[in-house]
């Protein structure tokens, strides 16, 4: 059965092909770290995350590569210093809040590229390119790319340029060029600003630059995908495309993968509507990691994903089921009917469904709905004792562990994910929702625990085993729960 891939440069779905067998090398532009990752950025590397974990679980040997981008305008007017390591502890902030994000939504981690670490490779790139006559370098010593000496420019955007006046702005800079078409590769420093010292100046590079870059780094220089939201398909995309091409003289990416941009209740987020949320606002205000996922993943990429608060509790309520009826399957009651039917074929028929839909360009909302169906038919039987444990439970165990493998929410770790963004926002001064706060009052670090439960050891010890019960109390209390072994005192979080 084909992996079936929309591929925005063919304009079409296409069978998914790999430029090496068995294997994909694929890149997702990843976040420009200046602040905390919202739901919208998100949704897209949620979207890619299914990709890649899809590929994995076709067989593919996956390598996938995603940069952060930690120098651009807004970071070095922001970091407000001429000083590289002023740049890179403010960027460090960010892009550690994004992994830490990117874990609590269980992504699947990439291998993280940082463009301040390729900054002598973009230069010569850059001078590379100057040599072809593909870049040139204006008076006040930044680079721009002539894009009237790369003919097919427009073609993954489907624009047309050769009929575009010459003055018609484009990509939008401050800067000096000879065609207001053209696009900085480099940018020389202003006062006060931080820059880089290179083979062709002082400056920092363009954002285009850096992925074309890195990508053709980690991957070479014709590698099987690229990924990022729609808003990336122009310019940054086709720029990159103009560069890499330019460049080489071969295909640069050879399928485009472009999720679509997520609204909040119907409307595009911004600050001034006031419905612009970070991934940590959420869950301040009380929803699961795996909630939000979850709802992020149920409407296929390529289709609007209106993101509602009705629709999160949904999620909620959806992926409660899921974990209940993984629960119920791999504890299941041991009395079933003689008679019984076997739920075996409707694993098999399921298995299929799923893995069929998400080989249609990734229709999560169809591969969710045959999981559902199963456990809505499956639940009743089990309840009723009308199916065969002996051969059944392992099949419906194997389907779930299959949507798993791609949806990610079925391991019950919320809490601990929460108890990290609540101390965050304690240390931040946010807004916690009151019942998250209640919830976590009277919450004991690992190491406060470990402490309690060698005073626990040490009161046993000396046979005081009313303050060592005491502790214990005290522990329940916080939800820790204790247990005595022969092997001495296990510990674990409710
Ligand atoms: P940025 O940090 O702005 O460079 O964006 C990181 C990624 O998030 C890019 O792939 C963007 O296309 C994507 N993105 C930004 N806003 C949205 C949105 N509202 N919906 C979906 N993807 C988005
Ligand atoms: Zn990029």
């Amino acid at each position: 059965m084909p992996f079936r891939l929309y591929n925005t440069l063919s304009n079409t779905v296409e069978d998914f092909r790999t430029i090496d067998s068995g294997k994909v090398r694929m890149y997702a532009c990843g976040p420009t770290v200046y602040d905390y990752g919202h739901i919208g950025n998100f949704r897209t590397f949620v979207a890619v995350d299914i990709l890649f974990r899809f590929l994995k679980l076709s067989g593919y040997s996956v390598h996938y590569v995603m940069n952060i981008t930690d120098v651009d305008d807004k970071i070095i007017h922001n970091a407000g210093s001429p000083d590289i390591a002023a740049v890179r502890h403010y960027t460090d902030k960010f892009s550690n809040a994004f992994f830490e994000d990117s874990k609590a939504l269980n992504i699947d981690p990439p291998q993280f590229v940082r463009a301040t670490d390729h900054i002598q490779e973009m230069a010569e790139f850059i001078a590379e390119l100057e040599a072809k006559g593909l870049a040139y370098r204006a008076e006040d010593g930044s680079y721009y790319f002539r894009i009237a000496k790369f003919p097919p420019y427009g073609k993954l955007s489907k624009r047309d340029f050769a009929g575009m006046e010459d003055g018609a702005r484009v990509d939008v800079d401050e800067y000096d060029k000879d065609n207001a078409r053209d696009f900085a590769l480099w940018k020389a420093p202003k006062p006060g600003e931080a820059s880089w010292e290179t083979k062709i100046g002082p400056g920092r590079p363009g954002w285009h630059i850096e992925c074309s870059v890195m990508s053709m780094e980690e991957l070479g220089e014709s590698f099987d995908l690229h990924a990022g939201g729609e808003d990336l398909i122009f310019p940054h995309h086709e720029n990159e495309i103009a560069q890499s091409e330019g460049l080489t003289g071969k295909p640069f990416a050879h399928f485009w993968f472009h999720s679509r941009f997520l609204l909040v209740e119907g409307e595009k987020m911004s600050k001034s509507l006031g419905n612009f949320y970070t991934l940590r606002d959420l869950v301040l205000k009380g929803y699961k990691p795996s909630a939000i996922r979850f709802l992020l993943t149920s409407v296929p990429y390529r289709n609007q994903l209106n993101f509602t608060f009705d629709g999160l509790q949904q999620a909620t309520a959806s992926v409660e089921r899921l974990r209940n009826f993984y629960a119920l399957v791999s504890n299941p009651p041991k009395s079933t009917k003689p008679d019984a039917t076997s739920l075996a074929p409707l694993a098999a028929e399921t298995k299929d469904r799923f893995m069929q839909a998400l080989g249609n360009d990734l229709n999560t909302a169809e591969a969710i709905g045959a999981i559902f169906e199963m456990v809505r038919v499956a639940n009743a039987a089990i309840n009723a004792g009308n199916w065969k444990l002996d051969t059944d439970q392992k099949p419906l165990l194997d389907v779930m562990n299959t949507f798993d493998a791609v949806f990610a929410v079925l391991k019950d770790d919320d809490a601990a994910k929460i108890n990290s963004i609540v101390a965050w926002a304690k240390i931040e001064g946010r807004e916690i929702a009151p019942e998250l706060l209640a919830a976590t009052a009277n919450q004991l670090s690992d190491a406060d625990v470990e402490a309690k439960i060698a005073m626990m050891e040490a009161a046993r010890k000396s046979r005081d085993f009313k303050s060592s019960d005491a502790i214990r109390g005290e522990l329940t209390a916080a939800g820790i729960l204790v247990e005595i072994t022969k092997e001495g005192i296990r510990w674990r979080r409710k």
